[in-house]
C-alpha cells in the first residue's frame, strides 16, 4: 500500500468538476490578467490554461500553482492541445489571437484571427456543448460572429467583450471631470468596440441628473467645455496604451472578469456586451454589436431598448454595415 492508500478511505468518488470551471485559451498578455483576476476575485477554483507555445504556458501554470495555497486551494491546468482537459467549463474565454501592431487597426486583424478561431472552436465545442463563449479576440464584434457561426451554440451563449471595457474608460474619464467615483457616473458606450464605438450622451447622468439638461450641447462639437474630448480619448486609450507599453491588459482582464461574475453569479447585472444586433435599433445586418444586456448562469438574457438619438441610432446602423461588409468578405469555412 502506498502512503496515500495508507492515509485515507475511499468513501465516495469526486465529482469531476466543482461547477465554475473556466477554461482560458490563449494566456498572453490579456489572458494571464484575465487568470489573476478570475483567481483573486474568487470566481473561479478550477481553471484551465490552453496555448500552442509549450513553455509559456508552463511556466504560467506553474506560477499560478505556486499562488494556490493563497488562493483557497484552486486548481489550475494547462496543454497546448489536449483539449479534454476543458471538458465541462462553465463558461470559455478566448484570448488567444495575434495583437494589434502599433498603428494596426482592429479590423486590420480579422483574417488572421479568424483563422486562429477555425483551430480553437471545434475543439471547445467537442467537449463543451453547452458552454458560454467569452471572447476577447480583436476585432472583437466579428470574431464573436465567428465564435457564434463556427460554435453552433444559441446567440445568447456567444458573448462578446465588446465596450463593456470602453464604458469604464468612459466612466474613468467622466470621474476625472467631475472628481466623483467612476461608479457613480453613468453612461454607455454602445456599438463597436473601438474606432466607431457610440457614446450615449443623450443619457450620462449623475444619480438621476442628466448631463444634457444641464449642457444641451454636450457631446458636439459646439460644445464649450469639450466633452466629447473624453470619447476621442475612449477610442485612443488602447492605441495609446499600445504606443507606452506594447499591449493592453489590466483594464481588459478586470473588464472580462467582471463580465464572468455576471455568468457565474447569475447576478442579472447589466453589461456593455457584443451581441447579435440585428432586429434592434432597427438594423437590418447579421452582426454583433454592443448593448447593454442583462447576464446570468445561461447567458445573456435581457438586452435593454435604450431611447437613443436619430444620430446614435444612426451610428449604430453605420457601424453595422461596415462590419457586415467585412464580414461578407471573411473565410470561416472549416473546409478551406
Ligand atoms: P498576446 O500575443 O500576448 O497573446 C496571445 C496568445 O494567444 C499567445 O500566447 C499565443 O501563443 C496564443 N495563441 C495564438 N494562437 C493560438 C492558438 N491557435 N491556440 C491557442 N493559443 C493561441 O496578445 P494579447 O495582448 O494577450 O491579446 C490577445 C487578443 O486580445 C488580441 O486579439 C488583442 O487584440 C485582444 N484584446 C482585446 C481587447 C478587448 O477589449 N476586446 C483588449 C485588449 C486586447
Amino acid at each position: 500500500m502506498t502512503t496515500m492508500q495508507k492515509l485515507f478511505t475511499e468513501v465516495s468518488q469526486p465529482v469531476a468538476t466543482g461547477g465554475n470551471k473556466v477554461t482560458i485559451v490563449g494566456v498572453g498578455a490579456v489572458g494571464m490578467v484575465c487568470a489573476y483576476a478570475l483567481l483573486t476575485e474568487r470566481l473561479t477554483n478550477e481553471l484551465v490554461l490552453m496555448d500552442m507555445v509549450k513553455d509559456k504556458l508552463q511556466g504560467e501554470m506553474l506560477d499560478l500553482q505556486h499562488g494556490a495555497a493563497f488562493l483557497r486551494n484552486v486548481s489550475v491546468k494547462s496543454s497546448t492541445d489536449d483539449y479534454s482537459l476543458t471538458k465541462n467549463s462553465r463558461i470559455v474565454i478566448i484570448t488567444a489571437g495575434a495583437r494589434q501592431r502599433e498603428g494596426e487597426s482592429r479590423l486590420a486583424l480579422v483574417q488572421r484571427n479568424t483563422d486562429i478561431f477555425k483551430s480553437i472552436i471545434p475543439q471547445i465545442m467537442k467537449y463543451n456543448s453547452d458552454t458560454i463563449l467569452l471572447v476577447v479576440s480583436n476585432p472583437v464584434d466579428i470574431l464573436t460572429y465567428v465564435a457564434w457561426k463556427l460554435s453552433g451554440l444559441p446567440i445568447h451563449k456567444v458573448i462578446g467583450s465588446g465596450t463593456n471595457l470602453d464604458t469604464s474608460r468612459f466612466k474613468f474619464l467622466i470621474s476625472e471631470k467631475l472628481n466623483i467615483a467612476p461608479s457613480s457616473c453613468h453612461g454607455w458606450i454602445i456599438g463597436e468596440h473601438g474606432d466607431n464605438s457610440v457614446p450615449v450622451w443623450s443619457s450620462v447622468n449623475v444619480s438621476g441628473v442628466r448631463l444634457t439638461e444641464i449642457n444641451p450641447k454636450i457631446g458636439t462639437a459646439e460644445d464649450e467645455e469639450n466633452w466629447l474630448q473624453l470619447h476621442k480619448e475612449v477610442v485612443n486609450s488602447a492605441y495609446t496604451i499600445i504606443k507606452l507599453k506594447g499591449y493592453t491588459s489590466w483594464a481588459i482582464g478586470l473588464s472580462v472578469a467582471d463580465i464572468c461574475r455576471g455568468l457565474i453569479r447569475n447576478n442579472n447585472n447589466l453589461y456593455a456586451v457584443s451581441t447579435l444586433v440585428k432586429g434592434f435599433h432597427n438594423i437590418k445586418e447579421e452582426v454583433f454589436l454592443s448593448l447593454p444586456a442583462a447576464l446570468g448562469c445561461n447567458g445573456i438574457t435581457q438586452v435593454v431598448n435604450q431611447k437613443l438619438t436619430p444620430s446614435e441610432v444612426q451610428q449604430l446602423q453605420e457601424s453595422a454595415r461596415v462590419i457586415a461588409e467585412v464580414q461578407s468578405g471573411l473565410n470561416f469555412d472549416l473546409k478551406q
